[in-house]
């Protein structure tokens, strides 16, 4: 659906590359070759102009290897597809920066919008209103939000401007811990090894998108265990958010500050 989508490719890339030895071409539906920004300076993903022995991998919009099926109004989950964190290769310049953040005061980055460009999304939106209730309830903790020029931002949160997705990509690199929703920054903590507190809500169950090692903070949906996956707004999913207190929330981001890692 998004840069979340071509970060769990790359746990499929690297599976491919290590069983074939060989780089790995990603192509859509019908054959053809793809390409993301979220795969630069990564080994074992074929440039396009690529010209050496390839192997092929079929993953992209209509072909996701955790959906059982796209349909129009809903998508079909699939359990235990993700099996792994993604990969995400920095070039010098990048993990320079990175390397700089980790070396400033420790920080939480959090995201408190969703990405507004799919009908579904809403799904997924605990609110923003509620994370600037966490941000200000952990008043001792710097936050830092990512985000292009014009975005919503959080009272108390410093902006960091990214305009492009790689560049969220360094400032949740330097970060202690990562706090949003469910979506392509928490596929990117676990492909970068830092820790998460991730709502989910009740629109897809971690046990299809999660990883073991974050806090995955998720709602059960009575008629769709593996979650609703319902394309357009849903009443169930926005019953199933509100029902999570901020007060969960920020328990979770002091556990995860401590130094505890998933929810035991
Ligand atoms: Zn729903």
């Amino acid at each position: 659906m998004g840069f979340g989508d071509e970060i769990m490719v790359t746990a499929e890339a690297r599976r491919l590359n290590d069983a074939t030895g060989r780089a790995v071409r990603i192509v859509d539906r019908h054959g053809r070759s793809r390409w993301n920004e979220v795969w630069e300076n990564n080994p074992r993903v074929a440039a396009r102009d690529f010209c050496g022995e390839v192997a092929t991998l079929r993953n992209g919009p209509g072909c996701r290897h955790y959906l059982v099926e796209a349909r129009r109004d809903r998508f079909v989950f699939r359990a235990g597809a993700v099996t792994a964190p993604g990969e995400i290769w920095f070039d010098a310049a990048e993990q320079e920066e990175v390397e700089a953040m980790r070396a400033g005061r420790p920080y939480v980055l959090i995201e408190p919008n969703v990405d507004a460009g799919f009908g579904h999304t809403v799904n997924k939106d605990w609110g923003f209103e509620r994370w600037q209730a966490v941000a200000r309830a952990l008043s001792g903790v710097r936050f830092v939000q990512a985000g292009p020029a014009g975005v919503r931002r959080l009272e108390g949160a410093e902006p960091f401007e990214s305009g492009r997705f790689r560049r969220a990509l360094v400032a949740l690199a330097g970060a202690a811990l990562f706090v949003g929703s469910e979506g392509a920054l928490h596929h990117a903590a676990a492909a970068l090894r830092i820790p998460a507190v991730v709502v989910f809500g009740a629109f897809v169950s971690p046990a299809v998108t999660g990883y073991a090692s974050q806090r995955n903070i998720a709602v059960p949906h009575p008629g769709y265990p593996l979650g609703c996956g319902l394309r357009t707004g849903c009443a169930d999913c926005r019953a199933a958010l509100d029902s999570i207190p901020v007060a969960e929330v920020v328990r979770h981001i002091q556990g995860a500050l401590a130094g505890g890692g998933a929810i035991d």
